[in-house]
């Protein structure tokens, strides 16, 4: 049986505060029943000093006591509910005086409820304390005092007790129901808030990815996991926006050649078309336009199925990407385009050579694809404290601001580069952006619709 977190957490409070109270009151009654018993003890002795004193200074040397002084020592025993026994010297019994409780009293007293038992170590035991009868220091006798431990409780001193175990009661009361409304509150304020995140994450389950976790809690914990569920539904929401997205544009990619080859094969079926050499070329560029894309979605599964696997070694990066460049200069030429270069010399590093020529050549082709007429492109080389930043400058078509986040999703085309008709799949950043986190590097990219981009790497050195 699963137990709600509210009640779990309102029932542990409460138990605590129920153990804490209980604690607190039984060590206090402990101590306040050890300081009591010897108050109580004092009380008694100092009595008993007192009526002995009065006894010794009644007694009289030679004749012991005269009657008047008897009557008034019985009066005390009666009054202290003592038993008041006087010898001499030869064990010769001068007064007894016997005001104790009867044996049923004193049972009386030891029933007087659990609590009062506390109070006295042997509730109703016949307890005797001797004193010496003496005048001017010399022994003349013993006085003997007995009496009921339970005796020593007078009414004042129960009803003390009684007050005292009420105000216990009555404080364990008050703190419970106090305790009650706290643990309950607090135990809200835990729960509330998670099952407001739970409502949400199952709805996003249901598909809602638009809904989010409106919590407003002090406790860092569940502030954290609404944040935590809240940015898990943005990134949702983004995956599913571009995977429809990819699935159209991939679409739409295999549609454009496919509809192609069908509307080429019907004129040939139809003898509109001759199969000569251009249509049996044109067909296939179109398959091979089908083919790359296949390629590219297989490179894409390969990449994403296993980490990049790179094969470090150090190099010249400024050779190396004079080599790159010097290498691309024609196809810039062949349409009309300039690149320049900006290296800072002999920088080495260690990288995977072949897939940083990858990234360049990723760079440079949509530099050159995305260009306008007489554009240009600077590449630039500088080392700046423990950085190596590559930066891959163009003056083409640009990235309009809503599409600037996504360009590195695989699949992802901007509608002005379809509208180019370069044949891209929209994978090559993907790559890119793979292969330079592999280096533990980053890559960044500003640019603005229709003035050109900004590509820039950073690799530790
Ligand atoms: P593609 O094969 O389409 O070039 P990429 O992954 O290399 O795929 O690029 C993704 C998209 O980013 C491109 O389709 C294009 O819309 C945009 N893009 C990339 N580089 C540039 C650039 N230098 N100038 C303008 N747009 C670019």
């Amino acid at each position: 049986m699963k137990i709600s977190l509210m009640k779990k957490l309102s029932l542990a409070f409460l138990l605590t505060a129920i153990v804490a109270i209980i604690a607190a009151g039984l060590i206090s009654n402990y101590m306040i029943d050890k300081k009591f018993n010897s108050y109580l003890i004092s009380q008694q002795k100092s009595k008993e000093d007192k009526i002995a004193a009065m006894i010794n200074s009644l007694y009289k040397e030679k004749g012991g006591f005269i009657s008047i002084d008897e009557e008034e020592i019985v009066r005390y025993a009666s009054a202290e509910k003592l038993y008041i026994q006087i010898k001499d010297n030869s064990d010769k019994v001068l007064l007894t005086a016997n005001n104790l409780p009867t044996t049923k009293s004193a049972m009386m007293h030891s029933m007087m409820g659990g609590m009062m038992k506390r109070y006295s170590e042997n509730n109703g035991e016949y307890t005797e304390d001797k004193y010496l009868l003496k005048k001017n220091n010399k022994k003349l006798g013993i006085i003997t005092f007995g009496y009921y431990n339970s005796s020593y409780f007078n009414s004042s001193a129960q009803s003390f007790i009684m007050t005292l175990n009420h105000s216990f009661m009555i404080s364990f009361l008050v703190a419970l129901a106090f305790s009650l409304i706290i643990s309950i509150f607090f135990s809200k304020q835990i729960s509330a808030p998670l099952i407001k995140i739970t409502q949400t994450s199952n709805k996003m389950r249901d598909g809602e990815l638009e809904c989010r976790a409106q919590v407003n809690s002090k406790t860092k914990e569940i502030s954290d996991l609404a944040t935590s569920i809240n940015y898990l539904a943005d990134t949702l929401q983004k995956q599913e926006l571009l995977r429809k997205r990819m699935t159209s544009d991939i679409a739409h990619e295999l549609r454009t050649p496919l509809t192609n080859l069908k509307s080429h094969i019907e004129a040939l079926l139809d003898k509109v078309w001759e199969p000569t050499d251009e249509v049996l070329e044109g067909f296939h560029e179109e398959i091979e336009r089908l083919i790359k894309l296949v390629n590219g979605l297989n490179n894409m599964a390969k990449l994403e199925q296993a980490k990049v696997i790179l094969n470090k070694s150090k190099f010249n990066i400024s050779q190396e990407l004079e080599k790159i460049i010097n290498s691309f200069e024609p196809l810039y030429k062949n349409v009309g385009l300039n690149i320049y270069s900006k290296i800072a010399p002999n920088i080495e590093i260690s990288l995977d050579k072949d897939k940083f020529n990858q990234v360049m050549y990723n760079l440079l082709s949509n530099a050159l694809k995305y260009s306008k007429e007489n554009g240009e492109v600077l590449v630039t080389l500088k080392s700046l404290e423990a950085n190596i930043i590559i930066e891959v400058k163009d003056n083409g078509i640009g990235i309009s601001k809503k599409d600037l986040p996504f360009i590195f999703e695989r699949f992802y085309r901007t509608d002005e580069s379809r509208d180019k008709n370069t044949g891209g799949s929209g994978i090559g950043l993907t790559i890119v952006k793979n292969i330079v986190e592999a280096h533990k590097g980053t890559i960044t990219v500003s640019s603005s619709l229709g003035e050109g981009s900004t590509f820039v790497i950073t690799f530790k050195n």
